[in-house]
């Protein structure tokens, strides 16, 4: 993530590349001054005509803020004399006008947990100066007026980060479980300004909320803000609680890299937050297993392939690697769509497991991310013979804690309709077994999902 908040906006690329061919590098070089050496708007004469979507583009993000007078180095570079910083962006908005925030909320904007470039973003949003659907249409621009994401609204700041159905299930996924209080609000800067002053709130977790309150909206929106780009860009379509997951796990990272580096043990608030995925226990319907009286597959390698297909079923793969048992551990697999047209793919770092351990780590994602799929039927081979026993017979290791973990995969399970666990040689679990190994070593809690990167404690 370069530190350069203009170097990576699709948008305005090429006008970057001409302003410092052109030797523009800082903000002073395309303003207009008056007599008394005033600031007098943008100079953007001589800037190619093939550029002028892109020069808008610019412009846009420009809005709100100028060089401050002609003699201080503006550095808000996006060339080589200068970084990106903070400061200097706090410095540009102080100049802002129509300022209505109290500095304490600009300072929040500005402030270091989150990436320069959330900030940037998120400052860009405080202005409404995103290229928002309705924004685009003042400029008369073409464009997507209507918020993709729901397809019901037309797309302003508000519906899309406050109203949308999309934005209001985003936010509930992204404050589960947290026990503070929801703020009626009716623009980002207001909700912003409540998470400003969260302070003020007798809440749970005091300490652990001071450090991290403004980010939150930063990363929340800023993940909405992806998903809406990712739709209409790539066509691809995002689960609120897929956004709301990733914005959590930025977020930690961010927090994890500020506040304790050296130690890389979450807080226990911080841990229950990162668990978006577990089912809630109320949610369960204890079903009784059925038993599957053919868990031991023998065949050839051919045979077996055609045998599953035929299945036309949600089919899983899964597997686990401890290297030393136990040891730095980690577990992959591949599901497969039942009409066998598509596939995902995992790998997830445990740090120091047994054998067993990661097997069940390993089938329990599995579930998991087959779950979020909305999936209720599947078939399962593992070459864990333990643990394939354990499913398909009403039988318990002699081990406490590996039980609770079984019981914790059972009821996972147990959220499905029907589900049937297979016991298969290495020979021919060998994708699960590739991607259980894949990588270099994975942190604990590492978790990649089609090689996208997400954060899940084991
Ligand atoms: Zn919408």
């Amino acid at each position: 993530m370069g530190n350069d908040p203009l170097e990576e906006n699709e948008n305005i690329m090429d006008i970057r590349e001409w302003l410092l061919q052109a030797g523009k590098t800082r903000l002073y070089d395309i303003s207009n001054w008056d007599s008394r050496g005033e600031w007098a708007g943008w100079d953007t004469n001589g800037i190619p005509d093939g550029l002028t979507h892109q020069k808008n583009h610019l412009i846009d993000f420009l809005e709100g803020s100028s060089p401050e007078h002609r003699h201080i180095r503006d550095s808000w570079a996006w060339g080589t004399t200068g970084t990106y910083t903070t400061a200097a962006g706090y410095k540009a908005l102080q100049s802002t006008r129509n300022n209505s925030h109290a500095p304490t909320f600009w300072k929040a904007v500005w402030d270091n947990l989150a990436l320069p470039k959330v900030n940037f973003f998120f400052w860009t949003l405080v202005h409404n100066k995103l290229l928002t659907g309705n924004n685009l249409e003042k400029r008369n621009i073409a464009g997507p007026h209507r918020c993709e994401l729901c397809r019901s609204h037309s797309e302003t700041t508000q519906h899309l980060f406050l109203e949308c159905k999309f934005a209001k299930e985003t936010w509930e996924h992204a404050l589960l479980d947290l026990q503070i209080p929801t703020f009626p609000q009716s623009t980002v800067a207001e909700l912003f300004d409540s998470w400003n002053n969260i302070y003020a709130h007798s809440i749970p977790y005091k300490s652990f909320w001071k450090k991290i309150s403004t980010a939150i909206p930063k990363f929340v929106c800023w993940q909405i803000w992806l998903a809406r780009n990712d739709q209409i860009f790539n066509g691809n379509r995002n689960t609120p609680l897929k956004v709301a997951a990733k914005a959590k796990a930025l977020l930690l990272e961010a927090a994890q890299q500020q506040y304790h580096k050296e130690d890389p043990q979450l807080l226990p608030e911080e841990r229950r937050w990162l668990c978006p995925l577990e089912p809630s226990p109320c949610k369960i319907h204890l079903v009784p297993q059925t038993a599957n009286p053919k868990w031991r597959i023998r065949e050839t390698e051919e045979r077996f392939t055609k045998w599953w297909k035929s299945k036309n079923l949600t089919t899983i793969f899964f597997d686990g690697a401890s290297k030393g048992n136990p040891g730095n551990a980690r577990a992959g697999g591949v599901i497969y769509s039942p009409d066998d047209i598509s596939r995902d793919t995992f790998y997830w770092g445990l740090g120091q497991k047994s054998n067993n351990q990661v097997e069940i780590y390993g089938l329990l994602k599995a579930c998991l991310i087959t779950r979020e799929k909305g999936v209720k039927e599947f078939q399962a081979f593992g070459d864990s013979e333990i643990l394939i026993k354990k499913l398909n017979v009403e039988d318990l290791f002699n081990n406490a804690s590996l039980n609770k973990l079984l019981g914790r995969l059972k009821r996972i399970i147990q959220e499905f309709i029907s589900f049937k666990f297979y016991h298969i040689l290495r020979n021919l679990n060998g994708e699960a077994d590739q991607m259980a190994n894949k990588g270099c070593p994975l942190l604990k809690g590492q978790l990649f999902i089609n090689d996208e990167n997400f954060h899940h404690l084991p």
